[in-house]
């Protein structure tokens, strides 16, 4: 593998892009409505395999001065090549009982995947958590996935996850409704679609500003094919919509754009075009 961690600076916040390993999909269920003849077409444009994707896992690791967050816990066991997220936090000198807070995105296995560890104890114990309420609620009560074109094995994973690991954290999360300001600097942003509660984040300090898009933009392809989605979105028509006013924000606000599943470390900028927008990969201020 190659690196996996990225520090970089937000303003006065020390980040850092912590990776938790990658796994592979098949390029159909990354561009579920895609004509088949057309995703090829932009993934040979890209030199890239036509068939399998190789998709990066990669947490936001948040020093504000004041608190140490991390976004999402990556995919603890789910396979052999993920699961590296402590390892790599400690191998910068952080130590998972020192993190005080932690955002879910959304109760997908690789966002959620690593909150207890091998012993089935909490992986970050002293933390606080905060997710969606209605993302809480989704998956606490009998979820609905036949919106989902992906197989039933992958839904039965998907409600296996949340059945494990989120009663664990019941005593210690915090649900937010729609946006709201966790910390000094540390904002939720609304994005549903990719699932009913899916929150992305938007950082800023003097004046810089991060937004992490994490799952509402899986990959950098649909920066310039606003139209496609893949079989995980549950909602399409809200996943797209979520996306554009995501990638609207990062455009006229100038922000450094994050993605969980972009190349890590899953930095660039994006801007508005005549006809959507386009992304330039870019590594943001290492100061
Ligand atoms: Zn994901």
């Amino acid at each position: 593998m190659g690196a996996e961690t990225y520090r970089f600076k937000i303003g006065a916040f020390n980040c850092l892009a912590v990776s938790d390993g990658t796994f592979v999909y098949p390029a159909e269920m990354v561009f579920a409505n895609a004509p088949k003849e057309e995703y090829e077409a932009a993934l040979g444009e890209r030199r890239l395999s036509l068939d399998k994707i190789e998709t990066p896992y990669t947490c936001l690791y948040l020093d504000t001065g004041g608190h140490r967050v991390l976004l999402d816990t990556g995919a603890g066991k789910l396979a052999p090549t993920t699961g590296r997220l402590v390892k790599n936090l400690l191998s910068e000198g952080i130590d998972p009982e020192t993190i005080d807070t932690v955002i879910l995105t959304h109760g997908h296995p690789d966002h959620i995947g690593g909150n207890l560890d091998s012993k089935g104890n909490l992986t970050f114990p002293n933390a606080r958590y905060v997710m969606s309420r209605e993302e809480w609620d989704f998956w606490a009560s009998k979820p609905d996935l036949s919106g989902l074109k992906c197989d039933d094995h992958l839904k039965q994973l998907l409600l296996q996850y949340a059945r494990d690991m989120l009663p664990p954290i019941r005593h210690q999360v915090g649900l937010i409704d729609g946006e709201a300001e966790i910390l000094p600097g540390v904002r939720t942003l609304a994005a549903p679609g990719h699932t009913p509660g899916h929150i992305a984040l938007e950082i800023s300090s003097q004046g810089e500003v991060l937004i992490d898009a994490v799952d509402a933009v899986l990959h950098p392809i649909l920066i310039d094919r606003p139209d496609w989605y893949s079989v995980v979105d549950l909602l399409p028509d809200k996943a797209l919509a979520s996306r554009r006013r995501l990638l609207e924000r990062a455009a006229d606000s100038g922000a450094t754009l994050m993605a969980f599943h972009f190349p890590f470390p899953g930095l660039g900028r994006v801007r508005r075009t005549k006809l959507g927008f386009s992304y330039t990969p870019g590594s943001g201020n290492t100061g």
